[in-house]
C-alpha cells in the first residue's frame, strides 16, 4: 500500500478549507486544518507534515510570519502558498520568505493538486531519515528524535556530523578524519570534540562514542 502523506492547510476561510479538505483527502492525502496563525504555528512545530498548503491573511499571525518561524526552528516542510496576494512582487515576498511555492486565488485545482504532488516529490529526494541511538535523524528538517529527550533541532554542522556517522554506524572515524570532511574550514582540530560534546548535550552522553586513541563512532543502538 502506498504511504499515506499528509498535508497541513491553513486556510481561515472556512469554505475554501473544507473544499481544499474533501478534496485532499479524495486524493488520499491525510489533512489538518489550521485556521488562524498561531494553530498553524503549532500544528507545524508538533506535527510532520509532507507539505503544507498556507493561506497569506490570517487572524493572529500572517501566513509568512508563521512559515519564518517555522524555518527558525528547523521545520523545512515544504510549503505552497496559497494567497489572493498574487502579483509578482507578492510571489517574490512569499518565495524569499520560506515558500517553495505560490499561487495565486482564484485557483485551479488540477495544477494546485500537481504542484503539492511535485513539492512531496521534490522534498523526498532531499530529506532521509537515518537511525541514530535511541531514535532518528531526519536530515531533512535537521531534527533528531530521540527517547526520552523527544524532538531536538540541529544546527547544520552538527546535523552534517551526526549523518556522517549515522550513515557508516560501524566505522569509527579519526579525529583527522572528520576535521577534514566535516570541518573543513576550522582551523583548529578541537572543534571535532566541541561538536561532540555538543551533541552529546543534546542527545544524551552515549549518542556518539568515544574509541580511546583512534577517534568517534555513532553511539551503541537502543
Ligand atoms: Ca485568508
Amino acid at each position: 500500500m502506498a504511504e499515506e502523506h499528509s498535508v497541513l492547510v491553513v486556510e481561515d476561510d472556512s469554505a475554501l478549507a473544507s473544499m481544499l479538505k474533501e478534496l485532499l483527502e479524495g486524493e488520499g492525502y491525510d489533512v489538518v486544518v489550521a485556521a488562524d496563525g498561531q494553530r498553524a504555528l503549532h500544528q507545524g512545530l508538533t506535527r510532520d507534515f509532507d507539505v503544507m498548503v498556507m493561506d497569506r491573511g490570517l487572524p493572529g499571525l500572517e501566513g509568512l510570519e508563521v512559515l519564518e518561524r517555522l524555518r527558525r526552528k528547523g521545520i523545512s516542510t515544504p510549503a505552497l502558498v496559497l494567497s489572493a496576494l498574487g502579483n509578482p512582487a507578492d510571489r517574490v515576498e512569499g518565495l524569499d520568505r520560506g515558500a517553495e511555492d505560490y499561487m495565486g486565488k482564484p485557483f485551479d485545482l488540477d495544477e494546485l493538486l500537481a504542484r503539492i504532488r511535485s513539492l512531496i516529490r521534490r522534498h523526498a529526494d532531499t530529506s532521509a531519515m537515518l537511525r541514530i541511538p535511541g531514535g532518528v535523524l531526519d536530515v531533512g528538517s535537521r531534527t533528531a528524535t530521540v527517547d526520552g529527550t523527544g524532538r531536538v533541532v540541529l544546527s547544520e554542522r552538527e546535523c552534517d556530523f551526526l549523518e556522517h556517522l549515522a550513515r557508516r554506524p560501524q566505522q569509527v572515524f579519526t579525529r583527522a578524519g572528520l576535521l577534514e570532511s566535516i570541518f573543513s574550514d576550522a582551523d583548529e582540530g578541537g572543534v571535532v570534540d566541541t561538536y561532540v560534546h555538543y551533541l552529546r548535550k543534546k542527545l544524551g552522553r552515549s549518542c556518539i562514542r568515544t574509541v580511546r586513541g583512534l577517534g568517534y563512532v555513532l553511539g551503541p543502538p537502543g
